[in-house]
């Protein structure tokens, strides 16, 4: 018996500069630039975190900015297309003002009940803000402070250029794209415990059990062809694992259902596996702790380069090394 799914951790992409990136997040989306450290396995890139005041899982978008010097990636079949944002129903109007007045191409579009923006970053990555309709009942619900340990809200960020009523809510979901549906629709619903919520011709909508904050999933057939990873490409999806037990829970469950899942990872911040999944998304689950504060206080986060204790007697070569980057330009508060 595996646990319930509670929905997504986090999602990493790769971006080309790094200023470019941490400006679009930071100063556009106003996120917050919740933790600056490097990629574990190459350590001459920067890893950027971005996500909400305290850096929750379920709001973070992470990058690993290749610089414009990086391989171009290809979209395709066999990677997350879109990621999906929560904006309060009534934050539409505000935010098609604010990306168009940015410059940035937005569409409309009614899906599922729902109106979601669709725009590109600044590398070609697909986002979206959707105003869920469940989503004002959803903020009255959880005011009281009662939320459900599964049940992960996003905390606002007085220091950023979007008013706190505005801001991103974390994650809604994702969209894999696929050659075709059922190989990868039956990870969702016989490992992770996903239910076919809804389905046009070319969409099927998975919501996670519980329910919540980062539990859609949806899935589109592309004749795209195979993608290829690079900038402007997202690289993996996260869920989120409630404890090490959790993960270790569904390790099995992927083994069992035929998949090779690494072992766990000690990613500073979570502890992870990954698994590539048969239509070719690569999914981790990531546990919820120890979280961004652990090495940094709330009111520090992303302020300083973070190096876990295994990097730290090599930090003056890694400094060194690093491409040009002067922290995020957050803009004016509006
Ligand atoms: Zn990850």
């Amino acid at each position: 018996m595996t646990p319930e799914t509670p929905g997504l951790h986090h999602v990493t992409a790769i971006a080309g500069d790094p200023q470019r990136n941490a400006d679009f997040y930071v100063g556009t989306l106003g996120l917050r630039f919740v933790k600056k450290t490097v990629n574990h396995d190459d350590t001459g890139t920067y890893h950027f975190y971005f996500g909400d005041g305290e850096g929750t899982p379920g709001t973070n978008i992470t990058f690993f900015p290749w610089t414009d010097a990086g391989r171009p990636g290809r979209f395709g079949a066999g990677q997350p297309k879109t990621t999906a944002y929560r904006v309060p129903a009534d934050s539409i109007e505000y935010w098609l003002e604010r990306l168009e007045s940015n410059g940035i191409d937005v569409e409309r579009e009614e899906r599922f009940g729902e109106t979601a923006l669709r725009f590109a970053d600044p590398d070609g990555i697909e986002l979206e803000l959707v105003a869920a309709e469940s989503e004002a009942q959803h903020a009255s619900e959880t005011t009281s402070g009662n939320a459900a340990s599964n049940e992960t809200e996003a905390t606002p960020w007085a220091g950023g250029p979007v008013p706190t009523e505005h801001q991103l809510r974390g994650f809604r979901g994702v969209t894999l794209a696929l050659d075709s549906f059922d190989a990868t629709a039956g990870v969702l619903t016989d490992v992770l415990g996903y239910e076919l919520e809804a389905e046009t011709e070319n969409r099927r909508r998975y919501l996670s059990a519980s329910g919540g904050p980062g539990s859609v999933v949806d899935l589109v057939e592309s004749d795209a062809g195979r993608g290829q990873m690079g900038v402007g490409t997202v690289h993996h999806v996260a869920f989120r694992a409630e404890s090490v037990e959790e993960q270790r829970e569904w390790r099995e469950a992927f083994a069992d259902h035929g998949l090779s899942p690494t072992e766990v990872i000690d990613r500073k911040y979570f502890k992870s596996i990954y698994v590539r999944e048969p239509g070719g998304v690569l999914f981790e689950m990531a546990t919820v702790e120890p979280g961004f504060t652990a090495d940094e206080d709330i009111e520090e986060l992303g302020s300083t380069l973070a190096l876990p204790e295994w990097l730290e007697d090599e930090r003056e070569r890694i400094e060194q090394r690093l491409p040009p980057f002067d922290g995020p330009n957050a803009g004016a508060e509006e």
